[in-house]
């Protein structure tokens, strides 16, 4: 389906997005003055927007991935999270930061902040380009937030609907009657 068919609404417009990731990476250049950070991404949603805020830190930094999940092909969490691919570096005794796409339920950030605490992390924060509060089913502190939004589906900048639509550069609201059809 075209993206002018599913998508019901701009949410969050390319421009509002770069100016907030500009604010956040200051915020964790602060953060993190001196500090050896490990930024570990979410896969796939988070990739477009670690790529962006990775490039507003300055402060030493590595990267890894992940991919977890907790959806299948539905709008709605399982609520059990399955790591998919992990990542290969030895996370003991590091400085974390977890950067999502979107944090929703709260399950999966829950599992993986706990997953690096239990292999020897030394400190894990959260970041995420979008978060749902009304959605989360489990209280997780996530200190670095680019947009909270209301309850409603979203595509665009690295978030798909069955794999589609992540190249859009907008956050953009799904029109889920169109899905129906
Ligand atoms: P949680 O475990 O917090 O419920 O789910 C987080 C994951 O669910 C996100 O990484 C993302 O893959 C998916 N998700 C949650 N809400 C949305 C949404 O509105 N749009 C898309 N495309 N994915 C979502």
């Amino acid at each position: 389906m075209q993206p002018d068919k599913i998508v019901l609404k701009t949410l969050v417009t390319e421009q509002q997005i770069k100016e907030r990731i500009k604010e956040l990476g200051q915020q964790i250049t602060q953060d993190y003055q001196g500090k050896d950070l490990l930024i570990i991404g979410v896969l796939k949603g988070a990739w477009i927007y670690m790529a962006d805020l990775i490039r507003e830190i300055d402060v030493n930094c590595t990267v890894d991935f992940l991919a977890a999940s907790s959806y299948g092909a539905s709008f709605e969490t399982s609520g059990v999270v399955t790591i998919t691919r992990d990542i290969s570096t030895d996370v003991r005794g590091k400085d974390i930061i977890l950067v999502e796409d979107i944090v929703d339920s709260g399950f999966t950030l829950n599992h993986l902040k706990n997953l690096m605490y239990e292999r020897g992390a030394n400190s894990v924060r959260i970041s995420t380009l979008l978060s749902k509060p009304s959605r989360r089913r489990v209280e997780i502190p996530v200190e670095y937030v680019g947009f909270e939004i209301p309850d409603a589906f979203v595509i665009g900048y690295g978030l798909d609907y069955i794999e589609k639509y992540r190249h859009l550069k907008d956050v953009c609201v799904v029109n889920t009657d169109m899905l129906n059809d």
